[in-house]
């Protein structure tokens, strides 16, 4: 009896720990349903590698009955064909679209198999400068090695078939995806999708829930922007890039914000004041944020990364 006590509590805690993150993730795409007609598959909670065959962001897909709409494409080939084989586990449609929500590796390098399938794909038009760079060109050259066998010669970047510029509905089956570009801020390319008819948010890595984000060379202040737009939905769920799905979409959203902000004020006053970054990053109170997972791995590249452009900038 104590025992299904304590398991029943552990259980409970994992739950408010939040849900599914406490608990192991399967280490291959597996649907689960978030909303009506809508399911994701969960990454793992880790740094791309090819003992994980770089499963470590997420992706959704939409049955309607004209055909699925897919969000990004998961991070190998391989990762892509197991979740068509999740899709078609669920509905014959066929999938009409992928749309993606920004051109980092992880997200993307499954693109191939749905484009070679017949798929539309659908991407913010600033991530042509992106797709047409030398750090695209050599993060795939240098994946093709860190990843192989799953990211191999065979892997290739895939454009849009149709870049959009501004907000745009698009309707596919009688559902509404209202596609609204967000960046600069996680990327220049950010994408994400509103469903109104069920409150759905697909918020790529413009929202992390249940770790820290990586910044990287984002510009925060437009990243602070962009979420201050999506809590303008009325978003009751949200599938983020990384990490369980959210039905406590507002808390999340304002998490992200909150680090960001927290970021950039510690870093800035640092930077202002001209204190070395070692010293600013040992004083700085980190204690609302270090027990989020990849805190230890993220967060003093991401308060570096801060620390420089608020040198540099000054915003
Ligand atoms: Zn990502």
């Amino acid at each position: 009896m104590l025992i299904f006590r304590c398991l029943a509590a552990l259980l409970a805690a994992a739950w408010l720990a939040g849900g599914s993150q406490a608990l192991a993730q399967p280490d291959r795409p597996r649907a689960v349903q978030v909303a009506p007609d809508t399911w994701m598959v969960q990454g793992l909670s880790a740094l791309g590698s090819a003992g994980n065959r770089n499963f470590i962001s997420n992706a959704a897909f939409v049955v309607t009955r004209a055909g699925v709409v897919v969000f990004d494409a998961l991070g190998s080939p391989e990762l892509a064909k197991e979740l068509q084989a999740e899709i078609a586990r669920i509905t014959p449609q066929p999938v009409t679209h992928v749309i993606v929500t920004h051109y980092h590796a992880d997200h993307i390098y499954g693109l191939q198999v749905f484009k070679d399938a017949g798929a539309t794909v659908i991407a913010q038009r600033d991530a042509r400068l992106y797709l047409n760079s030398d750090t695209a060109a050599l993060r795939l050259k240098a994946s093709r090695e860190e990843l192989f066998p799953w990211i191999d010669e065979q892997t290739r970047l895939v454009p849009a078939d149709r870049w959009i510029d501004g907000p745009t509905t698009l309707t596919v089956g009688g559902v509404d995806f209202l596609l609204q570009p967000a960046g600069p801020a996680h990327t220049p390319e950010d994408l994400v999708v509103w469903l109104p008819d069920r409150k759905l948010l697909i918020a790529g890595d413009l929202v992390f829930r249940g770790r820290v984000p990586f910044v990287g060379q984002a510009d925060s202040a437009h990243w602070i922007e962009a979420l201050d737009t999506l809590l303008n939905f009325d978003a009751q769920v949200i599938v983020p890039g990384h990490g369980p799905v959210s039905a406590s979409a507002r808390a999340d959203l304002q998490l992200t914000r909150d680090y960001l902000a927290y970021l950039r004020q510690a870093m800035g006053a640092a930077a202002r004041n001209m204190d070395p970054f070692e010293e600013a990053y040992a004083r700085t109170d980190w204690s609302r944020f270090e027990r989020l997972p990849l805190f230890g791995v993220a967060n003093r590249i991401n308060a570096y990364n801060t620390y420089l452009l608020m040198e540099q900038s000054g915003r």
